[in-house]
């Protein structure tokens, strides 16, 4: 089976400098110089996965098809290359001494002390083998999280270090962004910052190969030079990365800077032909023209943090490209919707799309969104929770049902129209035990999701607990609500919507966790076109 290569990505200087975007965007490079290229991120925090976050701390818990609760840097690689991710994508410190730890508890160490070097580098080292190991990849993209000279970040470090040492220098290649910081009262980019990082590396055995520089000015000749001789890398491994209008920018900016050559050439990969990237070129000339523009709410409890819902905004943007308009996600914050005032926050709008989210504050401002664009006729998307509250409003003021609610905000509510799954009933544990991942769902004929989708079946990311009550289905059939998703072997309600109102749609599952870039998601091409269309007849 043939070796893999392997590039590691560190941070220096300062976190949020975008390694994820960096990585996907080499990665899309090398895969459309037809090499199969894969991406992994190890996180260096205790938590096992980032499915016990709050969307606060690291934004959106992204879910792969296999289940796994992610980084939000995951979704980056599949909207990127539009190849699926696992659980072996992502891996954190709690990982790693969790399976060092049951190691030990089983004996496996004969004895001896367990310790950081070798036990837990020995165990980075294997994980960041294994999707090279599959034999299904060229090259394989380690994005190491956090920045270097943390305390965190140091096994990791150590595990690159020795991992170029097993491996072969010619086998592996180290990428370290670092940012260039511009002092407006000099009037003059700083290298020092990037001169220190690149020294801490050092001190931990890893000489930097190349040096991707954020910055928000070009870097002169000069600084580049400077930047090479002072932290030891050739002067084409300098590589500029300006502030871009968008990330989808990128690779092509990447492309510009030669950062995929300086790669190949460092992996003895050299590659004459150009990347192929019609397809994208194609995407952003859609994105950057578009020719209406339409303003969609999204209404949710995080809304403070973009990164919170990142899947849904990258989501909208593959949307608009698809259908050349110019999508402008209006953040409102489910708080601050009440009765009286929905009607100043909304109708405007041209859509809005309820989010998915967890426990109780802020769901009757969500509810009193979902009334007013039901009752207004605007076109309505609800995700997860935004489907569970389309729910909680049909059965509140078309049902009369009027306590209705979800057992998970009130459990003693006369009308679970919104009931624990029976499979969660016994679980008491938080991590990891939602109900997670691609489930079936059977699409009832003649309906929105039917023409979407334009198949009778379809398979989507699940991460939830709780669900559509079957009990109170016929009720809400009689009332006009549709159940057109179905889950083949539960009878899960998987989806819901209004036939006589304009695309009003709620899903249980996540379809922004799937929208990529060669393909923008259906229900999210729909849904704009259908504001699209609302928007202009409002004129
Ligand atoms: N809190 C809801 C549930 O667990 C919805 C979850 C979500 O929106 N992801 O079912």
């Amino acid at each position: 089976m043939p070796e893999p290569k392997y590039v590691f990505v560190t941070g220096g200087v300062t976190s949020s400098l975008g390694k994820g975007i960096i990585s996907a965007s080499l990665a899309k490079l090398l895969q459309a110089r037809g090499l199969n290229t894969t991406i992994q991120k190890f996180d260096p925090y205790i938590n096992v996965d980032p499915g016990t976050l709050n969307p606060y701390e690291h934004g959106e818990c992204y879910v792969t098809d296999d289940g796994a609760e992610t980084d939000l840097d995951l979704g980056h690689y599949e909207r990127f290359l539009n190849v699926k991710t696992s659980q072996a994508n992502n891996v954190t410190t709690g990982r790693i001494y969790q399976s060092v730890i049951e190691k030990e508890r089983r004996g496996d160490f004969l004895g001896k002390t367990v310790q950081v070097i070798p036990h837990i580098t020995n165990e980075i080292k294997e994980r960041m083998q294994l999707l090279g190991k599959t034999g299904k990849y060229d090259v394989v993209i380690t994005e190491i999280g956090g920045t270097v000279g943390d305390i965190e970040s140091l096994p990791y470090i150590e595990a690159v270090r020795q991992l170029r040492w097993d491996l072969g220098k010619n086998n592996c290649v180290v990428i370290h962004l670092t940012l260039i910081p511009y002092l407006s009262a000099a009037g003059e980019l700083k290298t020092k910052p990037t001169q220190h990082s690149v020294k801490t590396l050092m001190e931990s055995g890893i000489n930097a190969d190349v040096l991707v520089c954020r910055t928000e000015y070009e870097l002169s000749e000069d600084l580049r030079n400077k930047l090479a001789l002072f932290c030891n890398v050739e002067r084409e491994a300098v590589i500029q990365s300006l502030d871009a209008d968008t990330i989808y920018d990128v690779p092509l900016m990447m492309f510009e800077e030669g950062l995929d050559k300086v790669v190949l050439e460092r992996l003895g990969m050299e590659r004459n032909e150009k990347p192929d990237l019609t397809h994208w070129k194609g995407f952003l000339q859609r994105h950057k023209n578009p020719k209406s523009k339409v303003t969609i709410g999204l209404i949710g409890k995080y809304v403070e943090l973009q990164d919170s819902y990142k899947s849904i905004l990258e989501a909208f943007v593959h949307a608009g490209a698809a259908n050349e308009v110019h999508v402008e996600v209006m953040p409102l914050h489910s708080e601050h919707i009440e009765e009286g005032n929905a009607v100043d926050q909304i109708s405007n709008l041209d859509g809005v799309l309820v989010a998915p989210g967890f426990g109780e504050r802020g769901i009757e401002g969500k509810i009193n969104a979902i009334r007013y664009v039901r009752e207004n006729n605007i076109p309505f998307f609800g995700i997860c929770l935004g489907m569970q509250m389309a729910v909680i409003e049909f059965a509140r003021n078309v049902l009369k049902l009027k306590k209705a609610n979800s057992v998970e905000m009130d459990e003693n509510t006369p009308h679970p129209v919104i009931s624990l799954m029976e499979a969660q009933k016994d679980i008491v544990q938080k991590g990891g035990t939602m109900r997670l991942g691609a489930w079936l769902c059977d699409i009832k004929p003649d309906t929105v999701l039917q023409t979407t989708y334009n198949t009778l079946q379809i398979e989507e990311r699940h991460r939830h607990r709780y669900e559509f009550n079957d009990s109170y289905l016929k009720q809400f059939e009689n009332h006009g609500m549709v159940a057109s998703g179905i889950n083949p072997e539960t009878g899960l309600v998987e989806a819901i919507e209004l036939p006589h109102n304009n695309w009003f749609v709620g899903v249980q599952y996540h379809p922004e966790y799937s929208s990529t870039v060669a393909n923008p998601h259906p229900l999210f091409v729909a849904f704009v076109q259908a504001v699209n269309a609302y928007a202009q007849s409002k004129k």
